[in-house]
């Protein structure tokens, strides 16, 4: 299949859609209505989207992906009245958290209706659903005149995708049309919520902390047991997704992180010192602060070393920002050991260790 790439020039130029952008959508949004598969962006990642209500669409999803059929895609919707055809029962606390943080970086599951085919759940009786705040998606979904199934725009595996360049690298000759407007602003994928038991369950972090859904619920919430540790044999995450070995670089990563007042960039070098001669091409994926510390600790070792910014250590979302689009150079430089610096878990560093934590495979090095 040949795919088409469609540029948003002027959203990416002034961050509004004109007219022209707008044809571009309607060709996407035909796309989808005959059942056809879309890359676009949105304010997380990039999703992969088809028509949710459309088994033949899912399954296209899943084969574009090369994903495995039980794990569920999310429907994203553009007016939050389609919710009551996805769902039988929105919980009290779930009306809390779509009105406080709906459109936005939010995925509440829920129990689904019979209207969503079993192939868009990948067979479970939930459905995830999402209202991004992304104008582009927003327009996609309404010109559309269905609800977009979409999962991340990547092959599976591999990190998600952040720009349609990335979308480009990896679904190029898979997927429809690839529509481009620009990086996307947060970088990591939504979080995840589960509203459909009686207690909420954060399945994912993201964006929306666990600290504002807390504060929004005035209530403790569960937490699912792949977020805490690497899973132990038999146990299976609420969200399928979780147990695939996600956002992984190709080459082994280790994760320095800070706990005790120790200095990560001490440890690192250490690190590096001890792999030197043995590893063929050494990464570090690391703020500025750490880059200069290292530069002074091990002059010698990283005039070798392929170093990747992440920007300033206090700037967590700026991290976030860029996680995705570092790990993917790094495999394109074809490195085999990075060394990352994690950051602390508050906030929206939740959901970049929770990323970190998986891209290094749980090999975490605490100080
Ligand atoms: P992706 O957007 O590629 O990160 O994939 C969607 C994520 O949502 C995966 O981790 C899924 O496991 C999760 N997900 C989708 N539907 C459900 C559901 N009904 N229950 C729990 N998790 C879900
Ligand atoms: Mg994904």
């Amino acid at each position: 299949m040949e795919t088409k790439v469609l540029v948003l020039e002027d959203y990416k130029r002034t961050g509004i859609l004109s007219r022209a952008d707008m044809d571009k959508l309607d060709e996407a949004a035909a796309v989808i209505r005959r059942g056809g598969l879309a890359a676009f962006p949105t304010e997380t990642v990039y999703g992969l989207g088809g028509d949710a209500l459309m088994k033949e669409a899912s399954r296209k999803i899943y084969a574009a992906k090369g994903r495995p059929s039980d794990n569920p895609l999310i429907v994203h919707i553009c007016d939050i009245d389609q919710l009551s055809e996805l769902t039988v029962r929105v919980s009290e606390e779930a009306g809390k958290m779509a009105e406080k943080y709906w459109p936005g970086p939010l995925t509440m599951v829920f129990k689904k209706s019979p209207a969503v085919p079993d192939e868009t759940t990948g067979g479970l009786d939930t459905v995830a659903v999402r209202f991004p705040v992304h104008p582009a998606a927003l327009a996609l979904i309404k010109k559309a005149g269905t609800v977009i199934a979409a999962p991340s725009a990547n092959l599976s595996g591999r990190p998600s995708t952040t720009s349609a360049a990335h979308c480009v690298e990896d679904l190029n000759g898979r997927v429809d049309v690839i529509v481009d407007g620009g990086d996307c602003e947060i970088g990591l994928e939504s979080t995840i919520l589960d509203v459909s038991g009686d207690v909420p369950q954060l399945l994912r972090p993201g964006a929306v902390t666990l600290e504002m859904i807390t504060e929004t619920l005035g209530m403790d919430i569960g937490e699912d047991a792949a977020i805490k540790g690497p899973l132990k044999e038999g146990v299976k995450p609420k969200a399928p997704g979780m147990k695939y070995r996600h956002y992984a670089p190709k080459a082994p990563m280790i994760l320095f992180t800070e706990k005790n007042g120790g200095s990560i960039a001490e440890a690192m070098a250490a690190g590096l010192r001890e792999n030197a001669g043995k590893e063929e091409k050494m990464a570090v994926l690391c703020s500025e602060e750490c880059i200069s510390e290292l530069n002074k600790l091990i002059p010698e070792i990283m005039k070798d070393v392929d170093v990747k910014s992440t920007g300033s250590r206090e700037d967590k979302a700026g991290m976030a920002h860029v996680l995705f689009e570092r790990l993917r150079e790094m495999d394109a430089d074809g490195v085999s050991f990075i060394a990352a610096e994690g950051s602390s878990e508050e906030n929206i560093g939740k959901a970049l260790m929770n990323r970190m934590k998986k891209a290094a495979a749980w090999q975490i090095v605490t100080v």
